[in-house]
């Protein structure tokens, strides 16, 4: 393999361990619950999702599931959902 090739693969090795370098800005997923599938969605404005959940407590766990699962891509506005704030945001 070409030394330049490798280069970029020890590269991109580096960097998947050094998330806070991405910045995940938007996002479409569905997500299979428990009783039904949704659309989660990450945009400009925030979080949504089409689970009822959501529409009455601008919050839900799939919505929180993301956020566990992406951690450190998301952007600093992105980590939090409006269910309610997890543990341990602002203490590193
Ligand atoms: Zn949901």
């Amino acid at each position: 393999m070409h030394s330049s090739v490798i280069g970029k693969i020890e590269k991109a090795h580096r960097y998947a361990r050094e998330p806070e370098r991405i910045s995940l800005r938007r996002l479409e997923a569905g997500f299979q619950g428990d009783n039904d599938s949704y659309e989660v969605v990450l945009g400009a404005d925030g979080w949504s999702c089409s689970c009822h959940s959501f529409h009455s407590l601008h919050g839900c766990a799939h919505i929180l599931a993301l956020q566990d699962l992406l951690g450190r891509i998301l952007p600093e506005n992105a980590r939090l959902s409006g269910l309610f704030e997890p543990a341990g945001v602002g203490a590193g």
